[in-house]
């Protein structure tokens, strides 16, 4: 039978809260009208605080990876050298859009579940000075590592190179500071920390960025940012027909945000980062990042002997729990319990619990509940 009720615990797309459902629920509205633009600006301009600028924020109907796309079709050339952290599956993404756009692209490669060290930056435009952007993401899903991005920014701000970097699991989960930091590109998707579904891509660039999307040369039509900001700026609408219920919901969902008040919002992610990794600790399972996990997913090493990718068919298909397992060569060996958006702190009790469960199955020995407590302790303490 299948389960009667399902819990999505994954790094992306997560839960989407009933009050947003409700407003992406309501009779279309036309993207031409007074009505629709009121949306549009408030929902751009109550982003700004989650990504810490002041410029414009432009929203896009696609996934994430379309902003990604969007960044370096607008700010790089074809033949422009451009240095990315290839740290994970999402890293590794920069390093291909990169290619396909005719880009030269250097990879500082670090062993997956690491952070890069600022020094490798610095030692990469050494070696490429003619390097006209740094790529990266601010939380690496694939490995749940999180990487230094404001002390890189301190090092691209000082040359003529731009830093591009992928917040997808970062704006809405942990403080980003584009302006203060010297972030030139920050880009974000709807489904993950956002509360939404899939479907809209969300960029914003620093006023040096824009003096190059100014100059780009690389083909680009629908990711045109320059027309999106003439058109989202100035006229209050999109260049083409907008994701127009996802554009509702967000601004519904930010309204949340802002009304649960973003420190607040940063504090439960990490208090669930806490107890998801206490949960980890007294099961006797190792992290992935270790290091620098990340405050919106978790992601847990599956011991040895145990098959993780069952471990997470079991989970989700007997049990009703939706985790992640790992990526190339972490399938099957990792278990990543994704807390972003709409998930409580005592979420994660259950996220534990059932992980327990299927551990208990593959004949894994631990103390039966020793992750919940654990998890339960860290809520207490936390709350
Ligand atoms: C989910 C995710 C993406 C991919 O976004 P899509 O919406 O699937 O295109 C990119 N980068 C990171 C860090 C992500 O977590």
């Amino acid at each position: 039978m299948p389960p009667f009720k399902k819990y999505l615990f994954a790094p992306g797309p997560t839960p989407v809260p009933p009050e947003v459902a409700l407003e992406m629920a309501r009779p279309i509205v036309h993207h031409r009208t007074p009505e629709f633009s009121a949306v549009l600006d408030q929902a751009r301009q109550r982003l700004k605080p989650l990504m810490g600028t002041e410029q414009e924020v432009l929203l896009l109907a696609s996934s994430g990876t379309g902003a990604m796309e969007a960044a370096v079709a607008n700010l790089l050339n074809p033949g422009d050298a451009a240095i990315y952290v290839n740290a994970g599956k999402f890293g590794e993404r920069w390093g291909r859009i990169l290619t396909a756009f005719g880009m030269a692209a250097h990879e500082v490669k670090v062993p997956w579940g690491n952070a890069v060290m600022p020094g490798q930056i610095e030692e990469a435009l050494q070696e490429h000075p003619q390097a006209r952007a740094v790529l990266i993401q601010a939380s690496e899903t694939s490995t749940t590592a999180v990487h230094p991005v404001r002390e890189i920014a301190a090092i691209t701000r000082r040359r003529d190179v731009l830093l591009i970097v992928d917040g997808i699991t970062s704006v809405g989960v942990f403080e980003q500071k584009m302006d203060e930091w010297g972030i030139d590109a920050l880009v974000t998707g709807s489904q993950k920390a956002l509360m939404l579904p899939p479907g809209l891509g969300i960029a914003a660039l620093s006023p040096r960025a824009w003096a190059r999307a100014a100059k780009a040369r690389s083909p680009r039509f629908y990711f045109d940012l320059n027309r999106e900001l003439k058109a989202q700026r100035d006229e209050h609408t999109t260049a083409y027909t907008p994701a127009i219920g996802l554009i509702y919901g967000l601004n519904k969902s930010l309204e949340m945000i802002h009304s649960e008040g973003l420190p607040t919002v940063f504090a439960r992610h990490r208090l669930m980062a806490r107890a998801a990794q206490a949960a980890a600790t007294a099961l006797n399972l190792k992290l992935l990042a270790a290091e620098n996990p990340a405050p919106g997913v978790t992601g847990m090493l599956v011991p040895d002997r145990i098959d993780g990718s069952r471990l997470v068919r079991y989970m989700r298909d007997v049990i009703g729990v939706t985790v992640q397992g790992g990526q190339d060569q972490m399938k099957g060996k990792l278990v990543r319990i994704g807390h972003m958006g709409y998930v409580a702190p005592l979420d994660i009790l259950i996220a534990v619990g059932a992980l327990e469960m299927a551990l208990r199955r593959e004949g894994y020995e631990f103390h039966s509940g020793a992750g919940v407590a654990a998890a339960q302790a860290e809520i207490a303490s936390g709350a």
